[in-house]
């Protein structure tokens, strides 16, 4: 099991066993004591307490090599759920998981638009109620609500955001005035960072304790997952593969450089690109001019990658070229990282991520730098247009019931550690 190890970052036995306990799947009591380095009577006292309070659950037995048979322990996946919302500009997607982490409701509504932020968090509320009530579960047992919203993001104000049709929201404490509405803990994070802890928890990278999760939603990101926590940088803005430079000659970039991974190999890119060739803009119905616009990039994304899984020879030649481009960053990512995993996820590759996981796969097993040591095992996420709403929810789950230890007391003016500070003000950076 490549799970948490005995170096456990967690900040209590209780959160170490359960975390074991998740990532394994089902397990004794005697792989759990080899697996956290806990005494026997620390894992029986912890156990019994987590099956008490119903987080826990024996659920049979195995077969042992002499002596009597081991009992298994595995989560209650009914026991607690999560929230988790996806604010974008083009439309709000809500989850509902348990504690596993499995969607057990999701909905979809219109997003933002030009409405005043009380108006929409009214809304919001209203829709995490439908959500909840809609399965029949008991509101005690929803532990909160994660969020990742558009940002840049800031921990003063909760959300500041940079399109001129939502300047109204600059300044609006966002994640305070929902948990008011919803009378739940909210916490505020960046996409490609929440994503990254939902591959972890429920997702294609559960039995991998350290990974970089390539993430392309309008734009281009990585989350890093490090021993079991997410490594978030100074000011929670690491992993910005997006904006490292491949190209010194390179198109100007809307961050002030040039040349960037996201400018080169981002959606807009390729939508740019696939506008100014009357074929592929025709194969993909890119209609032209006013009136014809689809709502968003990443709309006009999925149309071209939906022509290019048609056949459209001129449209796939786009999105292989922008995938090398990305194969380039996902190479200089795992360098640096010396990466055994990476993870592909994020809503525009529900539909291209097939064409995008080979070619990264290919660059890594030739030009890895560790390659002989190693390689770099790449995977396409199983639910990349939900996973930062299925991360958000996780944020809450993880915050709630494994918390980290915090890495010293944060000085004023500085970022602690987010999975150990309260829900409803951990800071959060950039969307995409
Ligand atoms: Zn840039």
């Amino acid at each position: 099991m490549g799970g948490p190890s005995r170096d456990m970052p967690h900040a209590t036995s209780r959160a170490a066993v359960l975390d074991v306990i998740r990532a394994a799947g089902t397990i004794s009591r005697v792989r759990l004591i080899e697996a956290t380095g806990f005494t026997g009577a620390t894992i029986s006292t912890v156990v019994r307490r987590l099956i008490d309070d119903g987080l826990v659950t024996e659920v049979g037995r195995a077969e042992s090599t002499g002596g009597k048979p081991r009992t298994l322990l595995a989560l209650n996946e009914s026991s607690r759920y999560a929230v988790g919302i996806h604010l974008d500009h083009s439309g709000i997607t809500y989850v509902l998981t348990d504690l596993g982490g499995s969607v057990v409701a999701r909905m979809s509504r219109a997003g933002v638009g030009t409405d005043d932020p009380p108006v929409v968090v009214a809304r919001m509320a209203d829709a995490v109620h439908k959500l909840v009530q809609g399965v029949g579960i008991s509101p005690d047992l929803v532990l909160g609500l994660g969020l990742v919203a558009p940002g840049p993001l800031t921990p003063s104000s909760g959300m500041r955001l940079t399109p001129p049709t939502m300047r109204h929201w600059e300044e609006f404490p966002l994640d305070q005035a929902l948990a008011e509405a919803v009378g739940l803990p909210v916490i505020l994070e960046n996409d490609a960072t929440a994503a990254a802890l939902g591959e972890h928890w429920s997702g294609v990278m559960r039995d991998a304790a350290s990974f970089a999760a390539l993430y392309i939603g309008t734009g281009i990101g990585s989350g890093l997952m490090i021993d079991g926590a997410s490594y978030r940088g100074g000011s929670g803005n690491a992993g910005e593969i997006g904006h490292i430079c491949l190209d010194a000659n390179g198109p100007d970039c809307w961050c002030g450089a040039r040349g960037c991974t996201e400018a080169l190999a981002g959606p807009a890119a390729v939508v740019t690109q696939a506008r100014a060739d009357a074929n592929i803009a025709r194969a993909a119905g890119l209609t032209q001019g006013p009136g014809g616009q689809r709502p968003s990039v990443a709309a006009d994304f999925d149309a071209v990658a939906r022509a290019a899984r048609l056949g459209d020879t001129g449209a796939r030649d786009l999105l292989e070229t922008s995938a090398r481009w990305l194969a380039l960053a996902a190479r200089t990512l795992a360098n640096i990282m010396d990466l055994e995993h990476l993870v592909l996820t994020g809503p525009s590759l529900a539909i291209a991520g097939s064409f995008y996981l080979p070619i990264v796969q290919e660059e890594l097993d030739r030009a890895f730098f560790a390659r002989a040591a190693h390689p770099v095992r790449v995977r396409l996420s199983a639910s990349p247009a939900t996973a930062p709403a299925i991360g958000a929810a996780t944020m809450m789950l993880r915050a709630e019931l494994v918390p980290l230890r915090q890495n010293g007391i944060p000085l004023p003016g500085t970022y602690g550690e987010a999975e150990s500070t309260a829900p409803a003000t951990a800071p959060a950076r950039a969307g995409r």
